[in-house]
């Protein structure tokens, strides 16, 4: 593994984070990276922390499990903030609650049920994000705008569940003008909302390696950003 180029790649994407900010007057301690490790093993993940990344995400529960169990057990005391980002199947919410702070791929009803039953038992809320597809892919998971105001509704009904926000994935292969629309989009449903959400009710996560210079532009508080990092890190 290339260590040394996975620190100047954190270093660039940090800066173009503090750039991006600063081009849409916000400050960058608002935009937290998460560092998505789902195309790299346990070393690696070692090394991004070691590399000063405290928040990381992975898009399958399996590894998700693993990688947090591992951290846990060898840096108990990093800080380490582990975000569920990809489709979660009801069956492995109870695991994927143990392993991590925030869920940001929440897409349906069956989902948030099933998260607030499992944070009930525990006696502790479960933080979440709605994921809304604003691309209108089909392959993409997500609330269809027109739908995310009546989820957003149903999830304040349930005792154990805290909505932070939305989440959204830019349609795949539009460029950065599919991207910017996308996001824009997403923005202007998460201001819409903000006056009957909760006080949690505050994040934006979107923007990947392709976009997240965009995302930041348009308002994203969280960016999921993976290969930009592991670009030459991995032979
Ligand atoms: C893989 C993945 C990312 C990171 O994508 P990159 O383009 O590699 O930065 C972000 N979000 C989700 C939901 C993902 O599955």
């Amino acid at each position: 593994m290339n260590q040394e180029r996975l620190v100047s790649n954190l270093t660039e994407v940090n800066q173009r984070i503090a750039d991006a900010a600063a081009r849409a007057s916000r400050e960058p301690d608002e935009i937290t990276l998460v560092a998505v490790t789902k195309y790299v093993a346990i070393d690696e993940v070692l090394a991004a922390i070691a590399a000063g990344c405290r928040s990381l995400g992975e898009s399958r529960p399996q590894q998700l499990w693993g990688k947090a169990k591992h951290v846990e057990e060898t840096l108990p005391d990093a800080g380490i903030e582990w975000h569920m980002i990809g489709h979660l199947q009801r069956n492995k919410v109870e695991k994927s609650l143990d392993h991590s702070t925030l869920i940001h791929s929440v897409d349906s009803l069956r989902l948030l049920q099933a998260i607030n039953n499992a944070a009930a038992k525990r006696d502790r809320p479960a933080n979440l994000l709605l994921e809304v597809n604003v691309s209108g892919d089909q392959s993409k998971h997500g609330w269809h705008p027109a739908e995310i105001g009546e989820a957003l509704t149903a999830a304040g009904q349930l005792t154990h569940v805290e909505v932070h926000g939305l989440m959204t994935m830019a349609a795949l292969g539009g460029g950065p003008d599919v991207s910017r629309r996308n996001f824009r989009e997403l923005r202007s449903i998460f201001e819409r909302l903000k006056p009957a959400a909760g006080p949690a009710f505050q994040h934006l996560s979107m923007g990947m390696s392709g976009d997240y210079e965009i995302a930041i532009e348009e308002g994203a508080t969280l960016v999921r950003v993976g290969s930009a990092l592991w670009e030459g890190v991995t032979a």
